[in-house]
């Protein structure tokens, strides 16, 4: 492009590059679910086909861009796992908020659409997203990082599905609230048990604990090489295998589970 005497408005332009060598965790939230889903008509606690959604969303995400090893989803919320290495758009923290925030919201309304031609998104309730990402310098508070994400899953979870139970055994939802105050886990559990003849360990496990999307390799050679040892050629073929490697969908404990992330040793590199 020309120069002109205009272009000194660049200078004002300020980015954040995130610290290089660092696991890069991107978190996307949808804005106002709470009126969105009651807007849809979602199911109460969870909406089974608004979490596939998001789930489709993520993994279209995922596909698109190879640096993501892993993604955790519940509710309205996305969290994307970029490897420690990446150098997509630089890591400039400004273009990766918001193209990951830009491409659930398009990707969002594309496949609610397609699963609900009978009601699809209106013009005055769009979804959208805000995102945040965060630079994680060792790989054990990553796993601190998805265990806190999995561990509000939970909690949030258990509330709601004795809630909506009480609800759905009459009290209203006040009634409920109250019911539920003060209490703890043991509590709600044998709530839902005396109460609304629910044993909490035979809900689905995509409730209680959310979705792992995770690359999946079958032959995996180790790139801990440094990256300006590694030539481009090398790089590029790196970058083939992950972009082939295919990517799972589970819905396991990823808290107290080593031997999980044991046998994933590309999470950690
Ligand atoms: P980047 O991701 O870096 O922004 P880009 O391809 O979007 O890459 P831009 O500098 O933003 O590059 O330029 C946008 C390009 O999109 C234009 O160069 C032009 O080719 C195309 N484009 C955008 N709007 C129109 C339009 N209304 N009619 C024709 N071409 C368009
Ligand atoms: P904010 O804009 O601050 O994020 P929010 O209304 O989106 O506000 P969250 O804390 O993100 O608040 O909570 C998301 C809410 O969306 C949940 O509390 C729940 O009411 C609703 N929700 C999201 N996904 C589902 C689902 N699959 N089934 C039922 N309800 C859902
Ligand atoms: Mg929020
Ligand atoms: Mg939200
Ligand atoms: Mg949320
Ligand atoms: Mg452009």
């Amino acid at each position: 492009m020309a120069n002109s005497k205009y272009e000194y408005v660049k200078a004002f332009e300020r980015e954040n590059y995130l610290l290089p060598e660092t696991y890069i965790v991107i978190r996307v939230d949808g804005k106002g679910f709470h009126k969105f889903s009651q807007h849809y008509n979602f199911a109460k606690p969870n909406d089974l086909q608004a979490l596939q959604v998001m789930n489709a969303a993520a993994l279209e995400i995922m596909k698109r861009y190879s640096d993501v090893q892993l993604a955790y989803g519940d509710s309205d919320e996305y969290s994307f796992l970029l490897r420690r290495k990446c150098d997509l758009y630089e890591r400039r923290e400004m273009k990766l908020c918001t193209l990951f925030a830009s491409l659930m919201a398009t990707f969002y309304t594309l496949f609610w659409n397609k699963a609900h031609p009978e009601r699809p998104i209106e013009l005055e309730q769009v979804p959208t997203f805000d995102a945040r990402a965060v630079s994680y310098p060792s790989f054990e508070i990553v796993r601190d990082y998805f265990s806190w994400r999995q561990v509000d899953c939970h909690i949030n979870n258990l509330y709601n599905t004795t809630f909506w139970g009480l609800v759905k055994k009459g009290m209203t939802p006040q009634e409920a609230e109250q019911r539920l105050s003060g209490t703890v886990s043991s509590d709600k559990n044998e709530i839902l048990f005396k109460d609304c003849g629910v044993n909490y360990n035979n809900e689905p496990e995509i409730y209680k604990k959310g979705t792992i999307l995770v690359r999946e390799f079958d032959e995996y050679k180790s790139e801990a090489t440094p990256v300006t040892a590694v030539s481009s050629r090398q790089r590029q073929k790196q970058d083939k295998l992950r972009r082939k490697a295919r990517i799972e969908k589970v819905h396991v404990d990823i808290i107290n589970n080593n031997p999980w992330w044991d046998a994933r040793p590309w999470l950690r590199e």
